[in-house]
C-alpha cells in the first residue's frame, strides 16, 4: 500500500536523496518517519510514537525546529548522512523540499577541535594506467575542511602512498572516484585505517573537464597553474570534492578561499604503518594519550593544536623551513618570560578559521562576531609581546607581520563600534547593535525607548491622576499590555478604563491609549528586529568577505602557538636544538625516547650512523630496550624534521626523505592486526620505497613464520638493504645468527643493549654498546618462566653444540622430511642442497660483499653428523627413474628410520 498524506510526502522526498536519513519540517518540528524514525529513536534515544495516516500507522519521531542542530550533529557523528527538507511558503499554503544534506565531512557545527577533512580520491583508470597493477597507479587526492576553509590537493604514485596520505589526514568522509569506488581492496584498507563515511558523489563531477572548470570557478582561472597542480587526477579529486560540498547545500563552499597544492616529496615519507608504529597521534592501543603529539602538545588554542598535529604527521625535508622553525623555537625556548606572555595572550583567542566558515555559511551569530573581534584584537597584542622583546630578532617577527594588520585592525574596529556588548542569542529580536551605527535604527530605538518610558511611568501617572492606590502595568501573551488595579479600588477607575479580566484580588483594564501604544511598541519591535536582522546580515557578509584575512590571522596565531608549544616542551625537558645536515650522518649523544622519558627514569643512549656505519643490527635480551632505542632514533629524526628540539644532549641529524618501520609482528599479531602476509607486504613496501636517504627501522622481521624461513628472509632483506637500497637501517633481531653479517657486509655493525647476568639474575642496563650480544637470553627467559630444569639444561647443551658447529640446519616444513640445506654462518650461504640453497642465496643477491662462495660447496666443510651424511649420500646416489617404486618406498622408509634413530 502506498502512503499518502504527510508520510507519503516524506517517502517520496526520500526517493530523491541517497542520504541515509531524511528529516522533514512540519511546522515547529522536524519529523522522521517510518524506518528513519526507528533508526533515530534507537541511535539517539528519542521517543518514537505512531502517526496515523489515512488508515495506516507509521513510526514517527520529531525534534523542535530550534533544536535540530545537536541531533543532526549526533547522527552525523555516528556516520549517517542526513537530508533536511525545509518547509517554505507558497501561494496556496506551503511545500517542502530538501535544502541540504548534512554529512560528516560537511558538518559545520562541530565542537571537536580536530580538523574535519572530507577527502576525494581518484585513481587513473586502466586505460590511462600503463600497468594493470593498481599498486603503481597514479592517484589524485583532495582534502577539504569546510570548518576551517582549508583545501589541499596532491598527486601520488602508488596505492601505498595514497593510503599514507589518507592516514595522515584522517578524513571523516571519503568520496571515492570511479575506479576506486569498485576497488574492494582499497576500500577495505580505508575501513581498517580510518573512521570515515564512504559517500558517493555524482560520477560526472569527476569528469576531467568538468572538474577543472569547478576548480577554476572556485579558486580563479590561474589557480591550478600558480600552485603547480599538473596532475589531472588531482584536479579531478579537487573538482569532485568541491561539487560534493556544493551538492550538500551547506553553504560553505566560499569558505575555501585558497587552493593549496603540496607534493608528497616535500615531506618525509611516512607510510600508514609507520605513522601507527611510531605512535605519532595515537598509541597502538588506540587513544591519544601517550602518543608523541599528546606529549608535545602544550598549545593553548585549538587551531594551534591542529597545526601541531599537521606538523607531526607531515615532517618536512626543506632545510630552510626547518631552520626557520628551529630559530623560532630556540628564541622562544630561551626567553621564558616573553614566551609565557605570548602564550597568555594567545590563550584569550577563538578559532578564527572556524569563525570565518561560519560567517561565510551565514550561521555566525552576534556572539560569533564578537569572538572574531576579540581574536582580531590579539594580533597587535601578540605583536607587542614579540616586537618589544628578545623575540624581535627571531622569525616570529616575520610570522606576525604576515597578515594584513591594517585591514584586520579596521575590521576589528568596525565590529567593536557596532555590536552591543551583550547581544541576545538570536539575531531576529534586535538588541544586537550599539547606538550610533545606523540612523534609521537609532530613530526606531529612540521611539521604542520613548514608548517604553511612557509605559514604565504609566502606573505612577494613573495613581497620581486618578488617585488609585494599587496599580501596576504589565503584559502577557493573551492580554497584551494592561493596567491591573487592586479589587478594593477597582470601582474608582475612570470611565475610559475598559475591563478585560477579573481575578481574585484584582481587575485588569485597558485604555485606548494603552492599546495604541502597545501597537506602536510591537510595530517598533518588529521594525527593529527586521532592520537589525538585515544590518546584521550585511555585517556578517562583510566579515565573510574577509574570510581569507581571518584565515590568515588564525593561521598566524596557530603557528605562533605551535612554535611556543615546541619551545615549552623543549625547555621543560632539556631538549637541544638539532644540527641539520642534508644529507649527512645521524649522530646523537645521550638520546632519549621523547614519550618514555616523561614517565620513566630513562637511561640515555648514543647513536652514530653514517655512510660507513649505515646498518646497525641491534641485539639484546627480550625487554632490554631494543624497540625503545630504535623508535627513539626514528622519533629524534622526525622531531628534527618538524622543526622541534630533540631529546638528547647533542644531535646532528642528516635529513631523511622517508622513515619506514616494520615493528613487532608478535605485538601486532596479539592485537589481531598482523599476519605473516601483512608483515611481508610491509617489508616489500620498504624494500621498494626506501632510498639511500631513508631511515629504516626493522623490528623482528621474519618472526611470523618458521625459524628458518624467518632467518632466511631477514638475512636476504639485510643484504638487499645493505647492497642495493643503502638506507640507514636499524634492525633489531632475536636471530642471533644475523650478527655474523657484520663480518661480511662492510657497512653492517652490531650494537647490543647491555644486560648483566650474575648468579643467574639478569639486570637490564639499558645502555647500547657496540658489538653483538655474546648470547641470546631466550633460554634464561624460559628458565625464569618455570620451564622444567631438564629442558632448560638440554636447551643450553643444544645451543652450545649449535654454536660450536656454527651452523644451523635448515629443514623442510614437516617433521621427518629430509634435511635440505645447511645454513653456514661464517659464509652467509646456504649450502648442501642444490635447489633450495641456490634459491635462497639468490634473494640476497650474489654480491661479492655477501661473503662470496658458490652455492653448493659448504665453505667450512661438512656440518652434519656422519649418520645424516650417509643417508644424504645414498639419497643423492639413487636414480629415481631406474629404481622400481616399491624399492624406492622401502629405501625412503629405511632412511627415515635411520634419521629418526639419531
Ligand atoms: P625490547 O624491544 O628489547 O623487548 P623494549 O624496548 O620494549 O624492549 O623495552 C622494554 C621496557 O624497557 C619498556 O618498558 C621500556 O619503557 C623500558 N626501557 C627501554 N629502554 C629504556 C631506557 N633507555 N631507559 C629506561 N627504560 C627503558
Amino acid at each position: 500500500m502506498t502512503a499518502t498524506g504527510i508520510v507519503g510526502e516524506f517517502l517520496s522526498l526520500k526517493e530523491e536523496t541517497d542520504a541515509d536519513l531524511l528529516t522533514m519540517q512540519c511546522g515547529d518540528f522536524y519529523e522522521f518517519f517510518a524506518e528513519d524514525a526507528e533508526t533515530v529513536g534507537r541511535e539517539l534515544d528519542l521517543k518514537v510514537s505512531q502517526k496515523s495516516s489515512h488508515g495506516s500507522s507509521y513510526p514517527m519521531a520529531g525534534v523542535p525546529v530550534d533544536d535540530l542542530t545537536p541531533y543532526l550533529k549526533a547522527l552525523v557523528e555516528r556516520g549517517y548522512r542526513v537530508a533536511v527538507a525545509d518547509q517554505y511558503e507558497t501561494d496556496d499554503g506551503h511545500a517542502r523540499r530538501i535544502s541540504r544534506v548534512v554529512t560528516p565531512g560537511t558538518l559545520l557545527e562541530t565542537t571537536d577541535a580536530e580538523a574535519q577533512y572530507l577527502a576525494g580520491v581518484v585513481r587513473a583508470g586502466p586505460e590511462e594506467s600503463p600497468t594493470s597493477d593498481p599498486a603503481d597507479a597514479e592517484y589524485g587526492l583532495a582534502f577539504a575542511d569546510v570548518t576551517t576553509g582549508r583545501f589541499l590537493v596532491t598527486a601520488v604514485e602508488s596505492t601505498a602512498d595514497a593510503h599514507a596520505e589518507l592516514y595522515r589526514f584522517g578524513p571523516v568522509e571519503l568520496v571515492p572516484g570511479p575506479a576506486v569506488r569498485n576497488d574492494e581492496r582499497f576500500l577495505s584498507r580505508v575501513r581498517e585505517d580510518l573512521d570515515a563515511t564512504l559517500s558517493l558523489a555524482d560520477p560526472d563531477a569527476f569528469a576531467p573537464g568538468r572538474a577543472r572548470h569547478t576548480v577554476r570557478e572556485q579558486f580563479g582561472a590561474g589557480a591550478l597553474e600558480s600552485v603547480g597542480v599538473d596532475s589531472d587526477r588531482a584536479v579531478q579529486a579537487a573538482g569532485a570534492v568541491l561539487a560534493y560540498v556544493a551538492e550538500t547545500g551547506a553553504g560553505v563552499r566560499e569558505s575555501m578561499t585558497r587552493l593549496e597544492a603540496y607534493h608528497a616529496g616535500d615531506h618525509v615519507e611516512l607510510d600508514a604503518t609507520t605513522q601507527r608504529n611510531l605512535e605519532l597521534t595515537e598509541t597502538m592501543q588506540g587513544g591519544r594519550s601517550g602518543s608523541l603529539l599528546d606529549t608535545l602538545d602544550h598549545t593553548v588554542t585549538s587551531p594551534g593544536g591542529r597545526l601541531l598535529r599537521e606538523w607531526v604527521t607531515r615532517p618536512r625535508r626543506d632545510r630552510d623551513e626547518l631552520d626557520r622553525r628551529l630559530d623560532a623555537v630556540e628564541a622562544l625556548a630561551s626567553a621564558a618570560l616573553a614566551r609565557e606572555r605570548v602564550r597568555d595572550t594567545l590563550d584569550g583567542g577563538y578559532d578564527l578559521e572556524r569563525l570565518a566558515s561560519r560567517a561565510v555559511s551565514g550561521s555566525a551569530d552576534a556572539h560569533a562576531l564578537l569572538s572574531v573581534r576579540d581574536t582580531l584584537a590579539l594580533l597587535p597584542a601578540v605583536a607587542d609581546a614579540i616586537e618589544g622583546t628578545e623575540l624581535a630578532d627571531s622569525p616570529l617577527a616575520e610570522v606576525i607581520r604576515r597578515p594584513d594588520r591594517e585591514t584586520a585592525a579596521s575590521l576589528h574596529d568596525e565590529l567593536a563600534d557596532t555590536l552591543a556588548e551583550d547581544p541576545p542569542k538570536t539575531v531576529t529580536q534586535g538588541g544586537l547593535f550599539r547606538k550610533g551605527y545606523d540612523d534609521e535604527l537609532d530613530a526606531i530605538i529612540d521611539d521604542h525607548e520613548a514608548a517604553r518610558e511612557w509605559l514604565d511611568t504609566l502606573a505612577d501617572r494613573e495613581k497620581r491622576e486618578h488617585g488609585l492606590s494599587h496599580v501596576t502595568v504589565d503584559r502577557n501573551k493573551t492580554d497584551g499590555y494592561y493596567v491591573q488595579v487592586g479589587k478594593s479600588v477597582a470601582d474608582q477607575v475612570p470611565e475610559h478604563y475598559r475591563e478585560i479580566k477579573t481575578l481574585k484580588n484584582s481587575k485588569r483594564f485597558v485604555t485606548e491609549e494603552l492599546e495604541e501604544r502597545e501597537r506602536e511598541i510591537l510595530r517598533l519591535e518588529e521594525a527593529r528586529g527586521d532592520l537589525e536582522y538585515d544590518l546584521f546580515g550585511d555585517l556578517r557578509e562583510r566579515v565573510a568577505d574577509h574570510a581569507e584575512l581571518l584565515q590568515d590571522v588564525g593561521r598566524t596565531l596557530a603557528e605562533i602557538d605551535a612554535l611556543a608549544s615546541l619551545a615549552t616542551h623543549a625547555a621543560s625537558q632539556n631538549w637541544v636544538r638539532p644540527e641539520l645536515t642534508d644529507p649527512g650522518p645521524l649522530d646523537v649523544t645521550a638520546g632519549r625516547h621523547p614519550v618514555v622519558e616523561t614517565t620513566t627514569d630513562f637511561v640515555p643512549n648514543d647513536l652514530r650512523m653514517d655512510r660507513q656505519r649505515g646498518f646497525l643490527i641491534v641485539t639484546g635480551p627480550n625487554m632490554s630496550g631494543k624497540s625503545t632505542y630504535m623508535r627513539q632514533s626514528a622519533l629524534i629524526v622526525l622531531l628534527a624534521q618538524i622543526g622541534s628540539f630533540v631529546p638528547a644532549d647533542a644531535a646532528t641529524v642528516g635529513l631523511v626523505d622517508g622513515i619506514y618501520t616494520r615493528v613487532g609482528a608478535l605485538d601486532e599479531l596479539a592485537q589481531g592486526r598482523s599476519t605473516f602476509m601483512v608483515e611481508m607486504q610491509e617489508l616489500s613496501n620498504i624494500l621498494h620505497s626506501a632510498t639511500e636517504e631513508s631511515l629504516v627501522i626493522l623490528d623482528e622481521v621474519g618472526r611470523g613464520t618458521a625459524t628458518y624461513d624467518g632467518i632466511s628472509i631477514a638475512w636476504a632483506a639485510t643484504e638487499y638493504l645493505h647492497n642495493h637500497v643503502r638506507a640507514k637501517t636499524l634492525f633489531a633481531t632475536h636471530y642471533h645468527e644475523l650478527t655474523g653479517l657484520a663480518e661480511h657486509l662492510d657497512r653492517v655493525h652490531n650494537v647490543h643493549v647491555a644486560a648483566d647476568e650474575r648468579d643467574g639474575d639478569v639486570t637490564f642496563l639499558r645502555t647500547v654498546e657496540d658489538g653483538a650480544t655474546d648470547r641470546s637470553y631466550g633460554i634464561h627467559v624460559a628458565d625464569l618462566a618455570g620451564v622444567p630444569g631438564p629442558v632448560v639444561s638440554r636447551a643450553r647443551t643444544v645451543l652450545d653444540r649449535l654454536r660450536d658447529e656454527k651452523a644451523v640446519e635448515a629443514k623442510g616444513g614437516g617433521s621427518g622430511e629430509p634435511v635440505q640445506a645447511v645454513f653456514d654462518l661464517s659464509s652467509g650461504q646456504f649450502a648442501g642442497a642444490e635447489s633450495d640453497g641456490g634459491q635462497v642465496t639468490e634473494v640476497g643477491g650474489s654480491d661479492a660483499e655477501s661473503g662470496g662462495g658458490s652455492d653448493d660447496a659448504p665453505a667450512d666443510g661438512p656440518a652434519l653428523d656422519p649418520e645424516t651424511e650417509r643417508v644424504l649420500a645414498e639419497l643423492r646416489g639413487t636414480d629415481v627413474n631406474e629404481t622400481p617404486p616399491v624399492e624406492l618406498m622401502a629405501k625412503v622408509q629405511a632412511w627415515q628410520e635411520e634419521l629418526d634413530a639419531e
